[in-house]
């Protein structure tokens, strides 16, 4: 692989590779831990992990394809017709082995009729199946990393792996954290990086067709340059691309007033298992026309199909916009102030809560610098709007955090500060892996409670991180209920190891008893299948299971993400696992002034909560 094309892949996965502290150091870890992830990949694939570099050099004139059709053409429809499911190697429960892998490559090749479609570089398949951002890494590699440049590649590639059952597992900006688009099975991982462009932008419609590798941030430049005056208002980690954002169904900071990225899609193209290109509606905002099918894709990982294409809302930028930051002298103060935010009905335009340890952490790694933060348990805010309604609202906020304990009012001067504010917050993570040493990681997880609760569960996950000795931080999007805990341990330390899983595993059940969700916007990924398990039960998985089976009868999408391989696992799903919501009393549903309790989980387990007196 030439060193421009790979760059290239490398300026795609995160655009902080350059400059940037934080990604120096997990890039470098990675390259040390390689060795150990290549000779595991080897045993499984030896005639893979040690070949040489297949695919080399995609010229800049490659790059960006431009406009992609939707329509099939008459030898598109033909490849439809070919890969009409097979029912027989349907009910074969295996994966291809090497040589069908390597016959499947081989095809591919000679019908993409291009080498620079392929790559077997160890670092390559490294980088698509090992995160050093993520909670879990599976002992494995993909075998391959296809680079299509349109609809009709992916069609391609993913009817010649249905052909000889090889996994497909889509790849976009790679940030995801639950193991997402790792490679437990082999396979082939698609990497859209050519495929990031603008395809059609309906400015008076508030709408843009896009590829899946276009970055978000990418496409607000992009507005932003063509002076539209809209932005697209989904803001997950900063290297996320669109069709891992479908794929996660993520949100972000905005979330709070402009919902999740369900919410902004209008139709999608997807290639199906089989290499059917199907879309899944028209244009309109609004539609009754059939199924839901925006919704069985948006949050399925990759399982049920690859997503080529995405007609996508757009919003208007607000008029006006202030930042403020606010410190509290305890977590629970912050959580009040922001309940009461919410249940004021305030419309801010975001509400995020860092703790101390979270605001150490920022001053350390001195992504601000120079600006140092007070290091107290803080709430950020974004107003939006026209100047009265912000100023308004700014008025509201101001009175409910003093009664709360709030400490000064800081807002951001102009929008280069704003800018520096709200990247506190967006730097969070890096901020704390860049503080990594020797054999350290972060464990960074996510989960969602309806948010009178969330001072209570941040309170006790933050007391048993503190009494279990670990350095963890607590940050989240507190006006949704969606809350995160970043902490640092030694992987090389079984013991410390299994003490986080236990602390994430607490979390987890505390945020079921309270009716809440195992992860708010990072996904099931690998890492938090168990977890699914104990929020809806074997019925819904069941549900989950038939779905993905008509859809992909061969597994092979994105297989062991979600759920489990059926014919791989032989883990029972029982219902006694799932953890009932502990239903509290409307009138105990405030959030200042508690006192402990249990919350009874179903299956045995007692976990300690915060009762309101
Ligand atoms: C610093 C940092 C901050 C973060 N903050 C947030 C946050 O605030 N909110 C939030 O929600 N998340 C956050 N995340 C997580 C991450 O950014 C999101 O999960 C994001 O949606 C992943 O997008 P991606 O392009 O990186 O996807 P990838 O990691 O490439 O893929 C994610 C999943 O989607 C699938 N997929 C990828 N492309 C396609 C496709 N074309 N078709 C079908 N499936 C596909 C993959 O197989 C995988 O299962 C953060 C991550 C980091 C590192």
């Amino acid at each position: 692989m030439s060193l421009r094309h790979y760059a290239r892949i490398l300026a795609n996965r995160c655009p902080r590779a350059s400059g940037s502290r934080a990604f120096a150091t997990s890039f470098r870890r990675a390259g040390s831990e390689s060795q150990h992830h290549r000779a595991n990949a080897s045993t499984k694939s030896s005639q893979w992990s040690g070949r040489a570099v297949w695919a080399i050099a995609a010229g800049a004139g490659a790059v960006g394809c431009g406009a992609t059709a939707t329509i099939l053409s008459k030898d598109d429809a033909k490849d439809r017709i070919e890969s009409t499911v097979n029912l027989d190697l349907a009910s074969e429960h295996r994966y291809g082995s090497t040589e069908e892998m390597e016959q499947a490559i081989q095809e591919i090749i000679q019908q993409l009729g291009d080498e620079d479609f392929i790559s077997t570089d160890p670092e390559d398949l490294y980088a698509h199946g090992y995160s050093s951002w993520s909670t879990v890494n599976p002992d494995n590699l993909p075998v391959a990393v296809a680079y299509p440049r349109s609809t009709k590649d992916v069609s391609t590639i993913a009817r010649i792996c249905h052909k000889y059952r090889v996994p497909i597992i889509p790849y976009s900006g790679g940030s995801s954290l639950e193991g997402n688009f790792s490679a437990p099975y082999g396979g082939v991982s698609i990497d859209f990086a050519y495929m990031d462009q603008i395809i059609q932008f309906n400015k008076e419609d508030m709408d843009i067709v896009v590829q899946p590798s276009l970055g978000w941030q990418d496409l607000n430049e992009k507005l932003s340059k063509m002076e539209s005056g809209l932005f697209f208002p989904i803001d997950p980690g900063p290297s996320a691309k669109i069709g891992g954002m479908i794929g996660t169904n993520c949100s972000g900071t905005n979330a709070v007033k402009y919902g999740t990225m369900k919410d902004w899609v209008i139709n999608l193209t997807i290639v199906l298992a089989d290499g059917r290109v199907i879309k899944t509606r028209r244009r309109p905002r609004k539609s009754s026309a059939g199924y839901n099918l925006n919704s069985l894709f948006v949050g399925s990982e990759g399982t049920l199909g690859i997503v080529t294409e995405a007609t996508l809302k757009l919003a208007v930028i607000p008029a006006e916009y202030s930042v403020a930051v606010v410190p509290f002298p305890t977590i629970r103060d912050a959580a009040s102030a922001a309940a009461g935010v919410m249940q004021a009905g305030i419309p801010v335009a975001a509400m995020e809560i860092m703790d101390e340890v979270q605001m150490r952490v920022v001053n350390l790694g001195g992504a601000t610098a120079p600006r140092v933060w007070e290091e107290r348990p803080t709430l950020f805010f974004k107003f939006a709007g026209t100047k009265n309604s912000v100023q308004d609202n700014i008025d509201q906020v101001l009175a409910i955090t003093k009664t709360n304990n709030g400490g000064v009012f800081e807002f951001a001067k102009d929008a280069q500060e704003q800018k520096l504010l709200w990247s506190a917050r967006k730097e969070s993570l890096w901020s704390m892996l860049a503080l990594r040493k020797g054999d350290e990681d972060v464990w960074s997880t996510d989960v969602a409670v309806p948010f009178s609760r969330l001072a209570d569960i941040i309170e006790i996950s933050k007391k048993e991180m503190d009494d279990l000795g670990l350095f963890a931080s607590i940050l989240g999007h507190i006006g949704d209920g969606n809350f995160h805990e970043s902490i640092m341990y030694d992987r090389s330390n079984k013991e410390e190891r299994e003490k986080v899983e236990q602390c994430v595993k607490n979390m987890v059940k505390r945020a079921l008893a309270m009716d809440g969700t195992c992860t708010g916007e990072h996904a099931v990924g690998w890492g938090k299948k168990e977890s699914l398990l104990w929020e809806v039960g074997p019925e819904t998985i069941g549900v989950m299971q038939a779905i993905k089976q008509s859809l992909d009868p061969l597994w092979i999408m994105n297989p062991g993400k979600i759920i489990d391989v059926p014919w791989l696992e032989e883990k029972e799903l029982k219902r006694e696992d799932v953890v009932a919501p502990v239903r509290a009393p409307p009138s105990l549903n405030k959030v200042k002034g508690t006192q402990e309790w249990t919350l009874g989980l179903q299956g045995g387990t007692a976990l300690q909560s915060t009762k309101p007196q």
